[in-house]
């Protein structure tokens, strides 16, 4: 019988932790934690998801402040807000909603935020302790920490002796991927769009990860019996037989023909989807208590 992983629920028990974590932190006297997201322009697709991290920031019981600026904001009064957020001690993690519109870079952006309230995981020390494996005081990107869970709930926390193969070698999702898998002693390929025999590559894997952005690439046939399979994509495609114009969400893995062939599989939608949010949550308190001197919570 083929697993199917269900991140909507996993997603639930982090914010339930951190719930919980929130108020143990309060009991203890010390500032509740502080989630600042910063969000520039009008994209429809940004602010859906900037609405949505807020919200659950409020119901996680943070101190919740969004900063919503206009498409014409400078880079300077940018950097200027970002510098204020990193003076605030009421604020433990900040959050550039990106893409940012091109007369900014949206690199220096990110690298201006202050890295121990880095809570995308985005800033080169960040990165950095992450590729060197110093989990205990990195912020790991939410999406790559929260697929992680989801391979943990399968797999148990070692990995030793499994072959992991991540497709795609973005620094959001593919890179930080592949060092977790490492970390957890997987034997890690990472695959992009100049792998040869991908197929091949893929049928090695005993956890394959999928974050490549194409509909329904990887195929059945791709997948080794009994494989974890994880599909970070979220595609929108026609969808001709639910009426005209319509469409629906599909990952980057043949789901119906995979999981024929998969241990455990993520579903899209509710599978990775859901756990990025969480772990945005979970990383800003883990910052609330380490600003506090306390010990760093584990999720
Ligand atoms: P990205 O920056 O566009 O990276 C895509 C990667 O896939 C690249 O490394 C690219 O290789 C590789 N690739 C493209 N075509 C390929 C092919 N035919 N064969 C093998 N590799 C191929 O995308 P991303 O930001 O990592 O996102 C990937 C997917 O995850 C997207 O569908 C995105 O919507 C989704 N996503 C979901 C969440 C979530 O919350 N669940 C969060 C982030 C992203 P090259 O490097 O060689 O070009």
């Amino acid at each position: 019988m083929t697993e199917v992983i269900d991140g909507k629920r996993v997603a639930e028990d982090v914010v339930s932790k951190v719930k919980a974590l929130t108020s143990e932190l309060s009991a203890k006297g010390a500032t509740k934690p502080g989630l600042a997201v910063v969000i520039v322009g009008e994209d429809p697709a940004s602010q859906v998801y900037v609405a949505s991290k807020s919200r659950t920031a409020k119901e996680c019981g943070f101190h919740s402040l969004q900063h919503t600026l206009p498409a014409d904001t400078t880079e300077e009064q940018l950097l200027k807000i970002i510098g204020d957020l990193n003076a605030d001690p009421s604020i433990h993690g900040i959050l550039v909603q990106l893409p940012l519109p091109g007369h900014i870079d949206a690199g220096k952006v990110i690298q201006t935020i202050a890295p121990e309230k880095d809570v995308d995981g985005f800033h080169f020390i960040n990165v950095g302790k992450l590729g060197t494996g110093e989990l205990e005081t990195a912020f790991v990107p939410c999406t790559p920490a929260g697929s992680m869970l989801l391979i943990e709930r399968v797999r148990g926390k070692d990995l030793s002796g499994l072959n992991a193969v991540v497709v795609g070698r973005s620094n959001i999702v593919g890179k930080p991927m592949a060092n977790l898998l490492l970390a957890a002693n997987c034997t890690v390929t990472i695959a992009h769009s100049r792998t040869k025999d991908l197929p091949a590559l893929a049928r090695t894997a005993d956890i394959l990860v999928a974050a490549v952005g194409r509909p329904e690439m990887v195929k059945g046939d791709w997948v080794k019996p009994g494989a974890t399979v994880i599909d970070v994509g979220i595609n929108r495609i026609p969808a001709p037989e639910k009426g005209e114009g319509k469409s629906r969400l599909v990952g980057d893995v043949a789901y119906a023909e995979a999981a024929k062939n998969a241990g455990a599989i993520t579903p899209v939608p509710g599978g990775v989807g859901p756990m990025t949010i969480a772990m945005l949550m979970a990383n800003t308190v883990a910052s609330a208590y380490l600003a506090a001197g306390l010990k760093r919570p584990s999720f």
